[in-house]
């Protein structure tokens, strides 16, 4: 089926199973109706806990699901589609205390019967869970604490509210409605043993082990994999995978890696090639050759195969080299001779991560590869600044700009300058693929 009549459906089958709840409460008896207010606010708070459950399919890595779109954008619609559905389920109460004041006296936590104790208990878990989300960076939570919490209260949150429906029990009173509640709840919960139990089993029988970790330019480390007792990924260039190094796969210390190898290679290795940023990549220089790994993947839709293109214009910033150098190796292994021009900027030359590799790619491809320092070199002859307008006119002629394929991978406001850049000068959106190495 074609990609893009399969994310029509996905989209469809998201609808419907939002306003399932609807048509779950008028099956068979119906109880009798009440003011215009309070069904709105009930069709609201049905609506969005549909919605709030849907999250955990959405964000449980389904190759299927992320195909048609990419997960960077599937990601982007969760957190943007949890806002629609915090603002329902928020609506719920509210039109509840405008329709009747007296509804107030159910916040009185300790007095209020249990319906309205796991209401409250899941709203109060819901806003915990937008805030810390919205606002990660500026509480300065660690990532893992946060993704811990985050499934912790996402958890809260939708069994709260089950149980609050279950207790009002209004428009689920019959069989049937217990019969269809119980059902997508168990669905639920399926989704949740899959990801955190079955997924996990199944990496424990597909087990990675370090076989080399070498220092690069820029302060990054290229880690090299081999599959134990398994073939290993079978993956489009471009693609990344999450990564466990030292841990179980039922930990919640995974970062997911661009492919830094060849997807062509014989053996099954892969590589990464890891900036050492932050507390846990600050470590990775430190791994032992025979240290176990664990990788879950491929994902994302960065592919020069997913595209029939005449050639290819890349543009890296920094440690967004790294899925070039799994697709120019992929490229150079498979004899591909289109053309393909390479921006790769970098505050200086000691930050350019791969360069030898690229350098020594030249040779197997239609590869011009052109370096833009912000910092440069006294004497240094070549591009200065950022990768702008003008630099990708002169680059990137008109020929070109209709007809190649476009891929960008770097810090945010390169994407955000390039991506507009390209618009302006007329190459169409369908041309223009971009990398985000910032999903949380
Ligand atoms: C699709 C994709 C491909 C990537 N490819 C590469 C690559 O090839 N090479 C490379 O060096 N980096 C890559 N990254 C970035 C890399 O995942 C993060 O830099 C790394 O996880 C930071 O971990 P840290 O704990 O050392 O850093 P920290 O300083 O603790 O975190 C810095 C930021 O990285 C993000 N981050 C941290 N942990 C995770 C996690 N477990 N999952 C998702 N994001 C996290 C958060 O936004 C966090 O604020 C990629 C990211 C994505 C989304």
């Amino acid at each position: 089926m074609p990609q893009f009549l399969r994310g029509f459906l996905w989209i469809q089958l998201y609808v419907l199973v939002s306003v399932a709840p609807l048509g779950f409460a008028l099956l068979g008896q119906t109880p009798p109706g009440r003011d215009f207010l309070t069904e709105l606010s009930v069709a609201l708070g049905f609506v969005g806990l549909s919605m709030l459950g849907l999250q955990f399919a959405i964000t449980a890595r389904f190759g299927t699901v992320a195909a048609p779109y990419g997960m960077d954008v599937v990601i982007r619609f969760h957190r943007l589609i949890s806002l629609v559905a915090f603002a329902f389920v928020l609506a719920h109460p509210l039109l509840l205390f405008v329709t009747d004041p007296q509804t107030l006296a159910l916040l009185r936590f300790w007095d209020a019967p249990w319906r309205a104790r796991f209401g409250l208990a899941s709203i109060v878990a819901l806003v915990a869970l937008v805030v810390t989300s919205v606002y990660r960076t500026r509480l300065g939570l660690r990532y893992e604490v946060w993704k811990l919490a985050h499934g912790i209260l996402a958890v809260v949150v939708v069994a709260a509210a089950l149980l609050h429906v279950q207790l009002v029990g209004h428009y689920v009173s019959t069989v049937w409605k217990q019969v269809l509640w119980v059902a997508m709840s168990a669905a639920l919960v399926g989704v949740l043993g899959w990801v955190r139990i079955v997924k996990p089993i199944r990496q424990l029988r597909h087990p990675w082990e370090v076989v080399a970790v070498e220092a690069e330019r820029g302060e990054a480390w290229t880690v090299e994999l081999a599959p134990v007792g398994h073939d290993g990924l079978q993956a489009l260039p471009g693609q990344y995978a999450w990564l466990i190094v030292d841990g179980s796969p039922f930990s919640v210390e995974e970062h997911p890696f661009s492919l830094s190898s060849s997807t062509e290679r014989d053996d099954g290795h892969v590589r990464f090639t890891i900036k050492a940023l932050g507390d846990w990549s600050g470590g990775i220089g430190d791994l032992a050759p025979g240290t176990r790994a664990y990788v879950d993947g491929p994902y994302g839709v960065f592919s020069p195969d997913r595209h029939e293109a005449p050639g290819f214009v890349f543009v890296a910033g920094g440690v967004g080299i790294t899925p070039f150098l799994g697709i120019l190796q992929t490229l150079a292994d498979r004899g591909d001779r289109r053309p393909i021009t390479l921006l790769y900027a970098a505050p200086t030359c000691d930050e350019l991560t791969g360069l030898e590799r690229l350098e020594s790619l030249r040779q197997h491809l239609e590869l011009e590869l052109v370096v833009v320092l912000e910092d440069p070199p006294p004497g240094w002859q070549g591009e200065t600044g950022l990768p702008d307008a003008d630099l990708l006119d002169r680059l990137a002629p008109q020929r070109q700009r209709t007809r190649f394929q476009y891929f960008v991978c770097g810090p945010p406001p390169m994407l955000d300058a390039v991506e507009t850049a390209l618009e302006a000068r007329g190459v169409p959106m369908e041309q223009i693929q971009i990398e985000r190495f910032d999903l949380a």
